[in-house]
């Protein structure tokens, strides 16, 4: 009996006009986007002008027709011919660092140690903090491969502590006051760190492991300053269509902060947070389980494997070629990094191991080998995967290892990487293109606050191999660069498959959450960089930014 007998029998005209209007108008949904370049990311690489949305649920894609006639929706956003995309994931973030980084004295991009100095003293004057926190200095910007010491930074801060974290997060520059407080002298005694010394004084440099003493001492930041630092931060990667990170270690009292976050603070980003491998961590892993709270996610661990290749503390197989006295460090001994690998094997944790050195690539590709023997789709990653000896390539696909890597770190480190590394070792390094067709997928991320957190900086580095700036003309170490789909599949569903969300997220298909972006420009990989912005952000179907 079709709609209209049921109607004729029953005799209620108010129920006529409802099954009238379903049946002109079509089935109601939520949302319609349409006249758009909805980009599926799928296998087939589809592309379908309009897509219904219901109960933040993706019910159809099809032709502009076939879905406005078939759907009514509460609200229809006409797309005008715009380019949508999943939301974007940025496979390796650190947002409470940089929550932490918009509050401190901010001195990247200081073109001289001058310039630190004077913005130090504007920062204090504003802020009148008892302990001074700076972050993002870079010598190498100051037209010198020497480190800075603290002379200077004492005459200005005779006693108010003063600590100045590099831009690659694994140096810092500590006053004498800091490190009197620290109780760190020439004499003391580190593993897996560097306390530069010069004519028996403290120079304030302190490398990897080194800077732990001082760590311990920074305070927190006001709680209600935190928060609103981390809704700043989410606005900005809503704002470059980023709805995902994969946030890089986490401490056990941020777990809750997080869920505070979501509670009271409408925070809606995805968050996959990796766990420090610390004992009350541990705990949590072996007493949760996989563990997810609305949109945040808890299963895996971030070791830290070694340092960085700036401040040479990556570890090489070889002596740095600048520097022939050093190999750099491990910074977690090799049993403890075996122990944290029974640990996730037993909690059905993934291992996400920072491994910049081919010598640490090396050693981890040997302890996950483990893994695989016992399960096949155990994913577990190595964060970075810098350089890698070209003879150990085939091991990542060989044990299903999921190389997590940072184009942009390439184009920063372009200035450097061949002096430490020379030119042989260059043929394994930021060698996305080779990892990728060894391991079938790559899961790709900024690293950000070491680099900026714009994905489109992030197509430029991998597609064309270049920076901001356009530089250098002809890419650096093109041969390795990676395609457009193949970025944007790293920062979408490769993305999801490393986090194990490949069900719901990283395509836009039926079933699917309907978590994506409509962007302002084309999203296109042109020789010169192409900036880019998101007209709207969704999470879930529900607007949650809008360039208006
Ligand atoms: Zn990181």
């Amino acid at each position: 009996m079709c709609n209209w007998c049921v109607v004729k029998k029953s005799g209620i005209f108010a129920l006529l006009l409802v099954v009238l209007t379903s049946c002109f108008k079509g089935k109601s949904v939520d949302l319609i986007i349409h006249n758009a370049q909805i980009h599926t990311m799928n296998d087939k690489a589809e592309v379908f002008e309009a897509m219904a949305i219901k109960d933040g649920k993706i019910v159809e894609l099809g032709a502009e027709r076939q879905i406005l006639n078939k759907y009514t929706a509460d609200e229809e956003i006409d797309a005008a011919g715009k380019d949508v995309y999943p939301g974007f994931t940025d496979a390796h973030g650190h947002m409470l660092s940089y929550a932490k980084q918009l509050l401190s004295a901010d001195l990247v991009g200081s073109k001289s140690f001058d310039e630190v100095l004077v913005r130090l003293e504007k920062y204090q004057s504003k802020h009148n903090r008892k302990f001074i926190l700076g972050r993002g200095w870079d010598q190498s910007l100051w037209g010198t491969t020497e480190f800075p010491t603290n002379e200077q930074l004492n005459k200005l801060f005779p006693t108010t502590p003063v600590c100045l974290i590099r831009i690659d997060g694994h140096a810092l520059l500590a006053n004498d006051a800091l490190l009197k407080l620290a109780n760190i002298t020439p004499t003391t005694a580190v593993d897996g760190g560097i306390i530069h010394v010069k004519d028996g004084k403290c120079t304030g440099l302190l490398v990897d492991n080194a800077m732990n003493s001082v760590y311990s001492l920074i305070p927190e930041y006001p709680k209600k300053e935190l928060i609103q630092a981390m809704l700043d931060v989410q606005h900005e990667l809503f704002q470059y269509g980023i709805t995902g990170v994969h946030e890089a270690g986490i401490e056990n009292k941020d777990i809750a902060f997080f869920k505070e976050l979501i509670d009271q603070h409408d925070f809606r980003l995805n968050t996959y947070a990796m766990l420090m491998p610390s004992k009350e961590n541990i705990a949590f892993a072996r007493k949760n389980g996989i563990y997810h709270y609305k949109n945040l996610s808890i299963r895996s661990f971030k070791v830290m494997g070694d340092g960085a290749l700036g401040s040479r503390g990556a570890l090489l197989k070889k002596p740095y070629s600048d520097d022939h006295a050093h190999f750099g460090v491990l910074t977690t001994p090799v049993a403890e990094m075996k122990r944290i690998a029974t640990i996730c094997e037993l909690t059905g944790y993934q291992m996400n191991t920072h491994a910049i050195g081919d010598s640490t690539n090396n050693l981890l590709l040997s302890i996950y080998k483990g893994i695989f023997e016992v399960n096949k789709d155990h994913r577990w990653r190595i964060e970075h995967a810098q350089v890698i000896d070209p003879k150990d390539f085939s091991l990542f696909s060989q044990y299903g290892i999921f190389a997590s890597v940072q184009p942009t770190h390439a184009v920063s480190d372009q200035r450097w990487a061949e002096a430490r590394l020379g030119k042989e070792r260059m043929k394994g390094a930021y060698a996305y293109k080779s990892l990728l067709q060894l391991c079938g997928m790559l899961a790709i991320g900024t690293d950000f606050p070491i680099e900026l957190t714009d994905p489109f900086l992030t197509i430029h580095a991998a597609v064309q191999r270049k920076n901001s700036d356009n530089f250098p003309v002809s890419g650096f170490y093109s041969n390795e660069s990676i395609s457009l789909e193949e970025c944007i599949k790293g920062m979408t569903i490769w993305a999801a498959f490393a986090s194990f969300d490949e069900e719901r997220l990283g395509t836009l298909e039926k079933g699917k959450e309907a978590t994506f972006s409509v962007f302002v420009n084309k999203v296109s990989a042109g020789p010169e960089y192409q900036p880019n912005f998101a007209a709207y952000t969704f999470i879930k179907g529900k607007k949650v930014y809008s360039v208006e």
